[in-house]
C-alpha cells in the first residue's frame, strides 16, 4: 500500500481507501491482513545484547584485583597459580553472565504479563483483543485513560482529548476531531489523528487504524533511537559501594600483609608474594553482584505469582520498607459488583430491589408487597437515565451462563437496574445518542443528550450532592416541582442515612435540551431537575480485614483515599478493620472541603491521624502523600484513573489496578496488581520484606568467608607461622563453596514472621551496625579454627601443605554451618 496522507482526506476516504467501514473488518480479512502486515509489535528497546552483558562481567573492579594476582603469579613463576586464577575469573564472569540473563529474561516475562489490550469492532461486533492483533483498517473505540494501540485516523469523537507527550513532549492534552486538516500540517498540529503509544486523557473515540508496528510515528522514532537506559536499583548501588570497599579491603590488607611479612618477618620472597595474592583475593566476595540480581528476580517472580506484576525491580526491595499503604476504596477494598438495593424518589417510600450481580433479573418491592414498574409511569424518567447515561455493557455468556460487564461497575449497576425495571436499551431504537460526557472525578458526574420524538434532553448521573447542588427542581409523582431548601434538606438526610448503612448512593437528574445541543459542555451541567436516588451496595472483599490487621501488625498505617461520600466510607472502614474501637471518640475521617480549611500545621496534624480521606480529588491525593512523604514516610499508593498518574509517579511504590485500572494509570505505576485487591499488596510487602532479608543474609554470608580468610591470614603472619591458605584454596572457598550455598540461601523463601517486624529503614547500609557482632562473632571462630588445625598438624610434622590441607577443610565446613546460621538472623 502506497504511503498516504490520511490527516488530508475526508475520514470517509481513509475508510474506502483502507477497505473497510464503520462495522469493521471481517475475522478472514484481518487473518489475510496480519499475514501481510505481520504483528502490531514494535521490537524492545531496552533490551541488552548479549555480547554487553558478557562484557559488562570485565567491567569490575573485583575482577581486575584478580588479573593483578593473576600477573603477579604469573611474574613470579607460580604458573599453576595464574592459570586457577585465570580459570577463576572466566568460571566467575560466565556465572555472572548467565545469572543476568536469568534476571534479564526474567524481567521480559514479568513485562509479557502486562499484556496491552485494544477494543475493536469486528464483523459489527465489539469485542476486547490483544493490542498486538491489530491490522490496518481495524476500527478501534477508544475511552478515557486508553493506551493507543496503533496510529488510527478518527471517525468519529466527543470532547475528545489526547496526552501526546511520549511522541512530541507536550504535557498539555490536546484536542482532536475529526475534520480533514491542510496537507502540509505538521504530526503534533494533526488533530484527526490518534498516535500509538499516546493516551486518551478524555472523552470518546471510534477511529480507523491507519498503520500499525513499525509503520506508526512512534516506530519511525525507534528507528532511529539508540537504547533505553536501564536505571540501577537502590540495591544495585548499595552493592556497588560494598563492593568498592571491599576492593579497598583487599588492596590495604594485602599491602599490611606484604610489609609486615617482608619487613619485619623477613619471610622470604616468594612467601611474601604468595600471602599477599592470597590476602588480594580473599577480601573479594566474588559471587556477590550475580547472586543479588537472582534474589531480585526470584522475588519479582514471587510477587508476580500472587498476582503483583513489578514493573521496575527496584520496587521489589522498596515494597519490603513501606510504612503507609494508601488505598482506594472501591474495588481495592470492595468486590467492585455493585448491586442497587434501594431506589429513592421524592415523596414516595424507598422501592427496595432484589437480585445479585450482574444478572439482570430482580423484583422491586414497596412495603411488603412486590409492584410492576410499568404501571407506574412516574418511574419511567429515572430508568430511562439509568439506561441511557452509561456507557457499561452487560454481556451474557449463554455457554456458562454467566453476566459480564464491560465497562464501569457503578454504571453497570445502573444498567442492570433498568434491566430489572425492562428497560433493554438495544430494543429502543427511537431514543438516539447525540453526546455523551463520560464520568469525570472532578465535577464527579457523567452526563448525555438523547433524542426522543425530535426532543433533546440531557441525562445525568453522579455524586448525590453534586446533582442536588445543580437542581432547581425535584421530580415526583405529579412531575417536577420547585426545589425548596426543605426539600433540598429532607433528600440530604435520606442520602445521609443510606451512606450510613455502607450503600453508595448516586443521584440521577435530567433538564430539556434546545433544539440542535450537540455538545455537553462539563461546565454547565446545572439547571437539572433532581430525578431521584439509587443506593447499592459493593461488600468488602472477604479477605481484606486479615490483610489490614497483618499490616497494623507489622507497623505499616492503612488509609484510605476515596471519592464517595464519608459515611460510606466511615461504614466499609469500619467493615475492614481500618477504623477501629480505638478510634472512636477521635475524628474518624475528613472530607476534602474539610482539609481545605485548614492551614499547613493542622493539616500536617490531622494526616498524622486521620486514616479515612472522603469526596477526594486526585490532588487532594497527591498532596497527603506529599506531606506525608515530607513526614518521612515511605508511601503505597494505589490509583486507577488518569488524573492519578501524577500521584502514582509521585509515591515511592505507585500500585496500579490490572482489571479496573487505564493505560494511563499502569504506565505511572511501579507495580500493577493482577488481581485489584488489597490484600496483594500486603502480600507484595511481605515478599518484599524477603526479598530484603535474603540480599543482606546473602550479603553478610560472603562478608563473613572474606573477612574469617583475611582474619586467619593476619593472625597468622603475625605469629610467625606460615601462610595457612593459599590463594587457590581462597577462591575456592570464595567462589565453590560460597556460590553453592548463597545460591541455596537465595531461595530462602521466609520464616512466616516477616510481617511481625517494623519496616525496614530504605537507608539502612548493607554492613551495618546489627550484623557486626555476627560477621565479627564468625570470623574470629572461624579464624581460631582453622588457625588452630592448621597448627596442630604443623607442629606435629612440620608439613606445610598437609597443614593447609586441614585449616581449608575447617573453613569450608564452617561456611558449610554458617549457611544455616544466616539463614535467620533471629
Ligand atoms: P470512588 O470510586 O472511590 O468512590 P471516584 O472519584 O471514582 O471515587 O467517584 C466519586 C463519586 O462519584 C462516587 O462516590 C460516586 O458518587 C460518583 N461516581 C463514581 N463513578 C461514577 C460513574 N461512573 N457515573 C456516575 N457517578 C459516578
Ligand atoms: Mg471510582
Amino acid at each position: 500500500m502506497m504511503k498516504k496522507a490520511w490527516h488530508n482526506i475526508d475520514y470517509n476516504e481513509v475508510l474506502e481507501k483502507l477497505e473497510s467501514t464503520p462495522k469493521g473488518l471481517t475475522n478472514e480479512e484481518v487473518k489475510k491482513r496480519l499475514a501481510q502486515y505481520g504483528y502490531n509489535e514494535i521490537p524492545e528497546m531496552g533490551k541488552k545484547h548479549w555480547l554487553f552483558i558478557l562484557l559488562k562481567q570485565y567491567n569490575s573492579l573485583l575482577i581486575w584485583v584478580l588479573f593483578i594476582a593473576a600477573g603477579i603469579s604469573w611474574a613470579t613463576g607460580h604458573f599453576a597459580d595464574m592459570y586457577i586464577i585465570l580459570a577463576v575469573i572466566l568460571i566467575n564472569t560466565m556465572i555472572g553472565f548467565i545469572q543476568e540473563l536469568k534476571a534479564e529474561s526474567a524481567v521480559s516475562s514479568l513485562k509479557s504479563m502486562l499484556v496491552a489490550k485494544a477494543k475493536v469492532i469486528r464483523d459489527g461486533e465489539k469485542s476486547t483483543i490483544e493490542a498486538r492483533e491489530l491490522v490496518p483498517g481495524d476500527i478501534i473505540i477508544l475511552e478515557e485513560g486508553d493506551s493507543i494501540p496503533a496510529d488510527a485516523r478518527l471517525i468519529e469523537s466527543k470532547n475528545l482529548r489526547a496526552i501526546e507527550a511520549p511522541l512530541t513532549g507536550e504535557s498539555v492534552p490536546v484536542n482532536k476531531d475529526t475534520e480533514a486538516m491542510p496537507e502540509n500540517t505538521v504530526l503534533a498540529d494533526q488533530k484527526n489523528m490518534l498516535r500509538k503509544s499516546t493516551f486518551i486523557a478524555g472523552g470518546y473515540a471510534l477511529a480507523v487504524v491507519t498503520g500499525t508496528a513499525m509503520n506508526t510515528a512512534i516506530g519511525e522514532i525507534a528507528k532511529t533511537l539508540g537504547k533505553i537506559k536501564v536505571q540501577k536499583t537502590n540495591f544495585q548501588k548499595k552493592t556497588d559501594v560494598l563492593a568498592k570497599q571491599m576492593a579497598v579491603i583487599a588492596i590495604a590488607s594485602a599491602t599490611l600483609l606484604f610489609t609486615v611479612s617482608y619487613f619485619i618477618r623477613q619471610q622470604e620472597w616468594e612467601q611474601v608474594l604468595l600471602i599477599s595474592i592470597a590476602a588480594l583475593v580473599s577480601a573479594i566476595p566474588e559471587g556477590l553482584p550475580a547472586v543479588l540480581s537472582i534474589v531480585l528476580a526470584i522475588g519479582a517472580n514471587r510477587m508476580a505469582k500472587r498476582k503483583a506484576i513489578i514493573r521496575e525491580f527496584t520496587a521489589t526491595e522498596t515494597l519490603g520498607a513501606v510504612t503507609t499503604i494508601i488505598t482506594d476504596k472501591t474495588g481495592t477494598l470492595t468486590q467492585n459488583t455493585l448491586t442497587t438495593r434501594k431506589i429513592g424518589i421524592y415523596g414516595e417510600e424507598d422501592i427496595r430491589v432484589s437480585g445479585e450481580g450482574w444478572v439482570p433479573a430482580g423484583n422491586f418491592n414497596k412495603g411488603s408487597s412486590v409492584i410492576d414498574t410499568s404501571e407506574h409511569p412516574y418511574l419511567d424518567t429515572f430508568f430511562q437515565i439509568c439506561a441511557f447515561s452509561n456507557n457499561s455493557e452487560i454481556k451474557h455468556d449463554k455457554e456458562k451462563d454467566l453476566y459480564n460487564l464491560m465497562g464501569d461497575p457503578t454504571e453497570g449497576a445502573l444498567l442492570v437496574l433498568a434491566r430489572k425495571a425492562g428497560w433493554n436499551t438495544t430494543k429502543l431504537p427511537e431514543i438516539k445518542k447525540i453526546d455523551d460526557l463520560p464520568f469525570n472525578s472532578t465535577i464527579k458526574m457523567r452526563a448525555t443528550i438523547v433524542e426522543q420524538d425530535k426532543k433533546l434532553s440531557l441525562l445525568v448521573v453522579g455524586a448525590p450532592e453534586k446533582v442536588l447542588e445543580k437542581s432547581v427542581k425535584v421530580h415526583s409523582k405529579s412531575g417536577a416541582i420547585e426545589m425548596t431548601p426543605e426539600i433540598a434538606q429532607s433528600i440530604r438526610e435520606r442520602i445521609e442515612q443510606w451512606s450510613g448503612e455502607a450503600m453508595r448512593v448516586i443521584a440521577l437528574a435530567y433538564r430539556d435540551e434546545k433544539q440542535g445541543t450537540d455538545k455537553i459542555d462539563e461546565n454547565k451541567v446545572d439547571n437539572l431537575v433532581f430525578a431521584g436516588i439509587v443506593g447499592m451496595i459493593d461488600p468488602p472483599r472477604p479477605d481484606v480485614k486479615e490483610s489490614v490487621a497483618a499490616c497494623h501488625k507489622a507497623g505499616i498505617r492503612v488509609i484510605m483515599a476515596t471519592g464517595d461520600h464519608i459515611n460510606t466510607a466511615i461504614a466499609i472502614a469500619k467493615a475492614t478493620g481500618i477504623l477501629t474501637s480505638d478510634d472512636e471518640g477521635k475524628t474518624k475521617a475528613i472530607t476534602e472541603k474539610q482539609l481545605l480549611e485548614l492551614d499547613d500545621r493542622e493539616f500536617d496534624l490531622v494526616i498524622q491521624h486521620t486514616n479515612v480521606f472522603a469526596r477526594l480529588t486526585p490532588n487532594m491525593k497527591l498532596k497527603i502523600a506529599e506531606r506525608l512523604q515530607a513526614a518521612g514516610e515511605l508511601i503505597a499508593m494505589t490509583g486507577d484513573g488518569v488524573n492519578d498518574a501524577p500521584v502514582l509517579k509521585k509515591a515511592d511504590v505507585g500500585v496500579a489496578m490490572g482489571i479496573m485500572g487505564t493505560d494511563v494509570a499502569r504506565d505511572a505505576a511501579n507495580v500493577v496488581l493482577s488481581d485489584d485487591n488489597f490484600s496483594t499488596i500486603v502480600s507484595a510487602v511481605e515478599q518484599g520484606r524477603i526479598v530484603f532479608n535474603n540480599t543482606r543474609h546473602t550479603s553478610f554470608f560472603l562478608l563473613t568467608t572474606n573477612f574469617a580468610e583475611i582474619t586467619t591470614l593476619v593472625s597468622a603472619v603475625a605469629i610467625g607461622l606460615p601462610i595457612p591458605l593459599t590463594a587457590t584454596q581462597i577462591l575456592w572457598l570464595n567462589l565453590v563453596t560460597d556460590g553453592a550455598c548463597t545460591t541455596a540461601m537465595a531461595t530462602e523463601s521466609g520464616h512466616g514472621d516477616e510481617l511481625e517486624a517494623k519496616p525496614v529503614n530504605p537507608k539502612e547500609k548493607i554492613l551495618n551496625k546489627e550484623v557486626l557482632p555476627f560477621i565479627i562473632i564468625n570470623s574470629v571462630i572461624m579464624a581460631v579454627l582453622a588457625l588452630s588445625a592448621f597448627h596442630w598438624f604443623f607442629e606435629q610434622d612440620g608439613n606445610e601443605e598437609k597443614a593447609r590441607s586441614a585449616a581449608f577443610i575447617v573453613m569450608a565446613f564452617c561456611q558449610l554451618f554458617n549457611v544455616f546460621n544466616m539463614r535467620s538472623l533471629k
